[in-house]
């Protein structure tokens, strides 16, 4: 039998991040992962400059390009194009950016184990190939289909969307102005929209939306591809994953077991984005288990009501806005034309404001016009208080 002060399950970016801060604390840390590493993750891989800033080192080495400008058409018509004067986001690939923070990981001190096979058997032991492992505190960082909220009864509330995407060399695109381009189709899937992310040598190309469109995404993606004079079979590495997004019975800690990122539910409702929330839980997750492991709490129940006091306001906010843009896509794609609500947009990707409530002035009263839209569209059935 061995022995860690805490195991985590999981080495995306929750997992490794929270290893990183533990082992940095002089914590005996355990990181395993089902996965061979380097491994891929369906992804489009835009780090916003607001998760950027979540990052406890630099990611600079496997940046592949820097979102400047973005394109946003509404169902493949009327286009609004901004410009930011700063980063507001970077491109890497996940097959990088993820064994570039595991290293770190490892750098700091953290024992990591790939190609396993993990068994949750309770908050406070796991067997990891066959072998038992004792901790005093366990991270469950397994993403949408992990293991480690379901063998412990957390987690539940969750709705899965669901997104596909593929890759295109820049030799097979046809000529265009893609880099530094952040480009959305808005209201093209139902609950969701396309996108085109650049990355060194190619773009990547995908679509998301509600989990029912699941069996359609290949469509849209057709369509996609269709409306920028790409032929679909040229796309490489094609394949999906779910998007988790949680509501407020979603159970996120108990005793000396937690749940962060994807496992915790916590992508980003309206835009699928969910490294931020990876990030941003994971900082949580460590700053409270260091605190049960130094006997400065008793259980991990506080890092759930830091997560629901810092992340719900932003995730209310991403529930609205995708109801409301699913209902009433022409009135949420006008007032996103406003110069006001670019501002306010701009600042949410570059961390400025920590979620659309923090707005003032005419910002605020635009991204009040579209909690009205959402409020008009019944957000009450899902979105979280
Ligand atoms: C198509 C698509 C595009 C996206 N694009 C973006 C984007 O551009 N920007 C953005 O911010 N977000 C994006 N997201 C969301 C983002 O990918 C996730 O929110 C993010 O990966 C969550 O990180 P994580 O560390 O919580 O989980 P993951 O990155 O999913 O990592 C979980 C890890 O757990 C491991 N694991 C799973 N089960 C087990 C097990 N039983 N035992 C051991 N290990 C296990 C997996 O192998 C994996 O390595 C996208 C999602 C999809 C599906």
């Amino acid at each position: 039998m061995q022995r860690f002060d805490v195991a985590i399950v999981g080495a995306g970016p929750a997992g490794s991040t929270a290893a990183y801060r533990l082992a940095r604390a002089r914590a005996r840390v355990l990181l395993v992962d089902k996965a061979k590493f380097p491994r891929d993750k369906p992804c489009g891989g835009g780090l916003t400059t607001r998760a950027v800033g979540q990052l406890p080192f630099s990611v600079e080495p496997v940046v592949e390009d820097r979102i400047t400008r973005v394109r946003c058409r509404l169902r493949y018509g009327p286009v609004m194009e901004r410009e930011s004067s700063r980063v507001l986001c970077l491109m890497t690939q996940r097959r990088r950016l993820d064994e570039f923070m595991v290293e770190r990981a490892v750098e700091a001190g953290a024992t990591f184990r790939d190609g396993v096979r993990v068994v949750v058997e309770s908050e406070t032991q796991l067997v990891v190939d066959g072998e038992t492992v004792e901790v005093d505190a366990l991270i469950g960082a397994d993403g949408a289909n992990g293991i480690t909220a379901r063998s412990l009864g957390l987690g539940g509330g969750i709705v899965n969307g669901v997104a596909l995407e593929g890759n295109l060399s820049y030799a097979e695109l046809p000529a265009g102005d893609w880099r530094g381009l952040l480009l959305l189709e808005l209201a093209t899937v139902p609950g969701g929209y396309g996108w085109i992310f650049p990355k060194a040598d190619h773009v990547n190309v995908g679509v998301g939306g509600w989990g029912e469109e699941g069996p359609n995404l290949r469509r849209h993606l057709r369509v996609l591809c269709e409306q920028h004079g790409i032929e679909l079979r040229r796309l490489t590495d094609i394949r999906g994953h779910r998007l988790p997004m949680r509501r407020p019975p979603t159970l996120l800690a108990r005793g000396r077991a937690l749940v962060a990122g994807d496992a915790a539910g916590a992508v980003d409702p309206v835009s699928g984005d969910g490294i931020y929330e990876a990030l941003f839980t994971s900082r949580l997750a460590a700053e409270h288990t260091l605190a049960l492991l130094e006997g400065r709490a008793d259980g991990l129940e506080p890092y759930a009501a830091a997560v629901h006091a810092e992340l719900d306001p932003l995730a209310a906010a991403g529930w609205g806005a995708k109801i409301a843009l699913d209902r009433f896509p022409r009135s949420v794609f006008a007032i996103m034309r406003l110069p006001v609500t670019w501002r306010v947009l701009e600042k949410l990707l570059l961390g400025e404001v920590a979620h659309p409530g923090e707005a003032k002035g005419t910002g605020r009263r635009a991204m009040k016009a579209i909690e009205g839209l959402a409020r008009l569209a019944g957000t009450a059935r899902t979105a979280p208080a």
